[in-house]
């Protein structure tokens, strides 16, 4: 076989269907946030504003995490140097994790290198450990969920999103007998739509299920000490293990588990993917400590966050551009082309220095992609003037459908 013309020929493919990824090189610059220095493959800069970072709410640059990350760099040094087991288990990891199980009020947290993994190992292992487990998935999980309940090797069955009477009825197919796992997100951050937690909650307690939540898109952004819209809408309670990152709004890397004791210490005790991976640099867990107590107790970022989303969907809709409907912070305008989404995305940034990626198949539907922005409490009114005006340009050029 003529190995290197098979990979060409695969990556011509997705040129061909106009879903090649194309990275920004881009280079943040810590107090200038949202404005980064772009150079583009022929080796120019130009400045740009980023309108698509999950660092939500600026806080990769917040100068108490920065604080912390120097101080822990100079105490620590630079990596963990061991897996969690041998040698990699630095205070800040005990003192992250102390702190995620009471961000949750769960009696403990279980820390991993990325979000990804935390799903994947989590809901992997649990789904493994449980004898004959059945685990009920929304339609529209992350990829690391369903990558996890498939390593499991359990039955799988998967529920309409965000759709409890869905889930009633699977969950009462099934084998009462049966160990049962629900699996879901709280923000799904493609369309910025929101779980019904209580009603799923209500559904999976009336079958004897456990539940999984996702918070990803929420931890840090909703309720009063930013514990995600589990937190917000009292339910944080009835959710048998909350998982998040630290990598978007807490703007550092690595991702968590939470959950009773007995639970926490299985995955601890019976994750590959936990075991075996060298632990997050200390530096990292002081960071996403210093943030995640900061978030605690500081409600203005997360209201400004909201009011700036508010004010972006207001903006779009006024110029009729195609704002989707979105009852969180992620603010996706509609193209429905794959070719001309990549293209539109193109010419913002060549035409008004603004950067937002395209959002293509996969991570969308085909016929569904869009432009997806998310506006943190640093990007101004001026901003969003300019933003506005970029995309009625580009709109214009490449006569893409407008508001109904
Ligand atoms: C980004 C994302 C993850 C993975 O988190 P990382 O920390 O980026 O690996 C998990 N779940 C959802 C829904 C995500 O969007």
């Amino acid at each position: 076989m003529n190995y290197e013309s098979f990979f060409r020929s695969q990556i011509d493919l997705l040129k061909q269907e106009g879903r090649y990824r194309v990275f920004a090189n881009l280079e943040r610059h810590a107090g200038n946030f949202p404005v980064a220095t772009f150079r583009d493959a022929g080796g120019r800069e130009h400045d740009v504003t980023v309108w698509c970072s999950n660092d939500y709410l600026g806080m990769g640059q917040n100068p108490v995490v920065l604080g912390a990350m120097h101080a822990a760099l100079d105490d620590c040094g630079a990596g963990a140097g061991g897996t969690r087991n041998i040698s990699g288990t630095n205070h800040y990891h005990v003192l992250l994790e102390r702190e995620l199980a009471d961000l949750h009020g769960k009696e403990a947290a279980l820390l991993f290198t990325s979000g990804y993994v935390s799903n994947d190992a989590t809901l992997g292992t649990i789904g493994k450990l449980l004898p004959n487990c059945v685990i009920f998935s929304d339609a529209l999980n992350h990829n690391s969920m369903i990558t996890g309940i498939r390593n499991s090797g359990a039955e799988r069955h998967i529920f309409r999103h965000n759709d409890p009477a869905d889930l009633e009825r699977l969950l009462a197919q099934a084998d009462p007998a049966r160990p049962k796992l629900v699996a879901f997100e709280s923000v799904y951050s493609m369309d910025g739509d929101i779980a019904p937690i209580h009603d799923l909650c209500d559904v999976a307690d009336k079958y004897g299920a456990m539940t999984y939540l996702d918070e990803v898109h929420a931890v840090g952004m909703y309720g009063p000490r930013g514990g995600g819209v589990a937190e917000r809408d009292d339910a944080m309670h009835r959710l048998t293990i909350i998982e998040g990152t630290l990598g978007k709004a807490f703007g550092v890397q690595g991702g968590y588990i939470t959950g009773s004791a007995a639970l926490v210490d299985c995955v601890r005790s019976f994750a590959p993917g936990f075991i075996f991976s060298t632990s997050p640099a200390p530096v990292l867990a002081a960071g996403a400590l210093a943030s995640i107590r900061y978030l605690k107790t500081h409600q203005g970022e997360r209201d400004r966050h909201q009011e700036r989303a508010a004010t972006l969907k207001a903006l779009l809709a006024d110029a009729g551009l195609p704002v989707m409907p979105s009852v969180s912070h992620i603010v996706p305008v509609m193209v429905g082309d794959a070719k001309r989404c990549k293209r539109a995305s193109d010419l913002l940034m060549e035409r008004h220095n603004i950067y937002v990626q395209p959002i293509n198949y996969p991570t969308v539907p085909r016929g569904a992609e869009r432009l997806r922005f998310t506006p943190t409490p640093l990007h101004t009114d001026a901003m969003m003037a300019a933003l506005v005006e970029a995309l009625r340009d580009v709109w214009g050029a490449l006569d893409l459908r407008l508001a109904a």
